[in-house]
């Protein structure tokens, strides 16, 4: 496959015409970060790399991490983790309170706001030192020592973060919140502060598309778990526009609103894009018709 001059050229269309976006300015830091940048990592399964752009310039993945955060909760208790968070698609925005009410608290996925809020819960109860250890767990994905919390952004996000701390002690008041609220908050702004370049992101995200398994060779998911991530990658990853991103590109995948995205192609590859402009579903604009561009020439989505 001619990966790279699919990606060059496909990147070649997107700086001529970029489709519209905002960048986020709901969190001040990331409001700050210029809507130029735009950059693409794609690693092989068998180990192959293909970049372009500003693959290697670092950026707030925001809730890209969601799914690390979750592979670790996961990893420790298996299916007893869906007693607290469910697997659905919410169909609503991802910092949505509306379906807390009436699902008593039981947040509707993981990568939702609330979902990730609780899984930071969850977390709080299984690791000594949360905010560390999870560190370091995301370091051992891609053995990479200098990924690292951004905390200018986290304390950033904390500033205005009204919506997450009603969240918190919305989930809080139905009993499915066991710590302390300043706690659990703390470790998830430093969750979504975590930064990555395109090729980390890669690298990171590789053992989903490697059946559990990283590049270095070690286990962190069984095959069956890893199906399961992907799973939901597929139908929540992007909030209420995960049937159009399915729709258009066909992968499981997920983005944060500082304008990354993941995309897993499992037994095949993973893609990383960073285009800072978001469309009104608050996904990189430029990140998703790049991938819809990038399956179809490459006839490689999951279907
Ligand atoms: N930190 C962001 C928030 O809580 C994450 C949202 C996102 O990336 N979609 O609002």
């Amino acid at each position: 496959m001619r990966y790279q001059e699919i990606i060059n050229d496909i990147c070649h269309g997107l700086y001529q015409d970029p489709p519209k976006g905002e960048v986020a300015s709901y969190i001040p830091e990331l409001a700050k970060v210029s809507p130029d940048h735009f950059g693409v990592a794609m690693v092989t399964q068998t180990g192959d790399y293909f970049a372009s752009g500003d693959a290697e310039q670092r950026f707030s993945i925001q809730s890209i991490a969601k799914v690390l955060s979750l592979t670790l909760a996961y990893q420790h208790l298996d299916g007893k983790l869906w007693k607290r968070v469910g697997v659905e698609p919410s169909g609503t925005p991802f910092n949505s309170l509306v379906q807390l009410e009436r699902e008593e608290g039981i947040p509707r996925n993981p990568f939702i706001n609330a979902g990730a809020i609780v899984v930071c819960d969850v977390l709080i109860g299984l690791l000594k030192d949360p905010v560390n250890d999870l560190l370091k767990f995301v370091r051992s994905l891609s053995g990479n020592e200098t990924i690292n919390y951004n905390p200018v952004v986290a304390a950033s996000e904390r500033s205005e973060g009204y919506r997450n701390l009603a969240l918190t002690n919305f989930i809080r008041s139905f009993g499915n919140i066991h710590n302390d609220l300043d706690d659990v908050l703390d470790l998830y702004f430093n969750l979504c502060s975590l930064e990555m370049n395109c090729q980390e992101l890669a690298e990171t995200f590789f053992f989903l598309a490697n059946d559990g398994v990283t590049r270095a060779g070690k286990r962190i998911l069984t095959r069956s778990q890893t199906k399961r991530i992907n799973a939901i990658m597929l139908t929540c990853g992007f909030y209420d526009e995960a049937g159009d991103f399915a729709y258009r590109v066909g992968l499981p995948g997920k983005s944060g609103v500082g304008g990354g995205i993941v995309a897993i192609h499992p037994e095949e590859y993973v893609i990383a894009v960073w285009s800072p402009p978001l469309n009104p579903k608050g996904n990189s604009a430029r990140g998703v018709a790049f991938l819809e561009a990038f399956t179809t020439l490459t006839a490689s989505s999951i279907f």
